[in-house]
């Protein structure tokens, strides 16, 4: 019998409900329970692949080509599992898929509701995961905030779901914001309570109760939240401020959540073993070396676009016992002030993330062409490949006019163009090439040390790639595509033999990186500018 854990939000958004449902993961599977993640986003896009990162961070590509919440990216990290687009569930997918049953007639002489429709096909998508993975637990987090109007349907349909499975097979967890008031710094329950209030008012009653603060709660705090929750006081935990959030399992498992979850799900289980993941959190807080990396992107702003890329990059470091400082710096600004290009020497790698349309393009071709000058190490993904290929066109090849029809349809000298199937799309949702696909190394290429290996499946997401009508002008220059399709086509590694490390990719190397598996360019990358440093 399959168990499930719902996970639920209060008092605020961006609470830590993403890494609270993969520390659960991680405490079960430490005790070698079985577990998947899913994330039901009440938003009305189909998918979070049409939404702006800049806005909604990261969109986490999985192996089958689903553009997901960037939650999943941590069930991945933590739970070191290939999730499928199944796992994330949207109002979108939900009320598109509810239609088009109505449309051919499945429900036909009755009224189409909510309850129990919506909330019917929102309990089959859980089942479905369920049923497809081979788990023993499905942990089940609810984006947004408990009080949320659209919310309200999957709140519902896991309300109903304690009634189908029992007691002993379904647990809530309610993870709320418990403040503290710098003037009297005390620590403030009320709009947890609250939020317990807006649960219950639903009829879900939550089992635990997990406050987010920036200290450990005090003996009061927990009294009232137990108190007022209706809960016992040892079904209260707290997920504090932590140097790095791979501790947060850790501490939680250590106020005793792990067992609890155990006793009061009936599992049976071993006795936990965090040994490689305490190992992992160790060598991130004692690194040897330092070193500091740029990423020269677009949204820039905000950290949560590059969330994969820069836990990535912790990855890498770690084990290499180094610490990756990462800075972000917006692309336009070395346009405006070329100038500027002189601080990428004080860096020990330059870093040209994914992107989009032209807003930044030509200050990041600056900064390709600055780092190429001058040794600098170099990695670039996606739009950072594509760019590097415009470089290199521009100012080697003497193709001045170079560029990517996504920002100059009308140049002579399109070195990236459209993918040829992508030309005939106007639809924009789910329409890029998507997922893993497969990749022929290059024997004795950087590209075949790195992954020790002539073939490798990794993800992508794009619309246009290296107009192979150019790749021989490019080769010729010195240019390696040392990864290509299987039916060799499709240009998917770059690298500069010539060049200390000048490596770039199509595919994005940062969605298969794991804690204790780091991803090999982003490893070759740290490992590089670590020699830099060095020496
Ligand atoms: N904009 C480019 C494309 O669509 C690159 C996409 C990306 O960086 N993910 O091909």
């Amino acid at each position: 019998m399959v168990k499930y854990v719902f996970v639920t939000g209060g008092v605020l958004s961006s609470v830590g409900k993403g890494i609270v449902t993969s520390s659960i993961g991680k405490m079960l599977q430490a005790r070698g329970v079985k577990i998947t993640a899913i994330k039901v986003d009440p938003y009305v896009n189909v998918d979070a692949g049409t939404m702006n990162p800049y806005m909604h961070g990261e969109v986490y590509v999985t192996e089958d080509g689903g553009e997901t919440d960037l939650d999943l990216g941590w069930y991945e990290r933590f739970l070191d599992t290939n999730l499928t687009m199944g796992n994330n569930v949207t109002t979108g997918m939900v009320y598109r898929e509810v239609i088009e049953k109505e449309r051919r007639g499945d429900y036909l002489g009755h009224c189409v509701q909510i309850v129990p429709h919506v909330t019917d096909e929102i309990k089959l998508r859980i089942r479905a995961v369920a049923e497809k993975s081979d788990t023993d637990v499905v942990l089940t987090e609810c984006g947004g905030t408990v009080g949320d109007i659209e919310g309200l349907p999957f709140l519902e349909a896991i309300r109903q779901m304690r009634l189908e499975h029992g007691y002993e097979n379904t647990l809530y967890v309610h993870v709320a914001l418990v403040p503290i008031l710098d003037v009297t710094n005390e620590m403030k329950t009320k709009p947890l309570q609250h939020s317990v209030n807006e649960l219950r008012r639903i009829g879900i009653q939550p089992d635990i109760i997990l406050a987010r603060s920036p200290k450990m709660i005090d003996h009061e705090a927990r009294r009232k939240i137990a108190l007022f929750g209706t809960i016992p006081e040892n079904a209260v935990f707290c997920s504090y401020n932590v140097k790095s959030i791979y501790e947060v399992p850790l501490i939680l498992d250590e106020q005793g959540m792990g067992a609890f979850i155990q006793t009061r799900l009936k599992v049976n289980v071993e006795k936990p073993d965090f040994a490689g993941w305490r190992q992992f959190v160790s060598a991130l807080a004692n690194p040897k070396h330092r070193i500091k990396i740029i990423l020269v992107g677009k949204y820039a702003g905000l950290a949560d676009s590059y969330v994969s890329m820069s836990e990535a990059f912790k990855h890498a470091g770690a084990n290499l016992q180094t610490e990756v400082e990462l800075d972000y710096a917006g692309a336009e600004r070395f346009e405006k002030k070329p100038q500027a290009l002189k601080e990428l020497e004080q860096f020990d790698g330059v870093f040209v993330p994914y992107g989009f349309g032209s807003r930044g393009a030509e200050g990041k071709i600056r900064v390709i062409q600055f780092v190429r000058e001058n040794d600098i190490p170099f990695l670039g993904i996606c739009y950072g490949f594509q760019l590097a290929v415009i470089e290199f066109a521009r100012n080697i090849c003497g193709l001045e006019k170079a560029d990517t029809a996504e920002n100059d349809p009308a140049s002579p000298q399109l070195v990236i163009d459209f993918m040829p199937e992508q030309k005939a799309i106007s639809m924009m949702g789910a329409t890029m090439r998507l997922g893993a696909h497969k990749i022929i190394i290059t024997r004795g290429s950087l590209a075949h040390s790195l992954y020790g290996t002539e073939e490798i499946y990794e993800r992508h997401r794009h619309r246009y790639e290296v107009n192979p009508e150019y790749r021989h002008v490019l080769e010729k220059s010195g240019l390696m595509f040392s990864g290509r399709s299987v039916d060799g086509r499709r240009m998917e590694i770059l690298e500069l033999p010539k060049q200390s490390f000048f490596f770039a990719s199509q595919f994005h190397g940062e969605f298969q990186s794991r804690p204790r598996k780091p991803d090999p360019e982003y490893y070759g990358f740290v490992q590089a500018c670590l020699r830099r440093k060095l020496h």
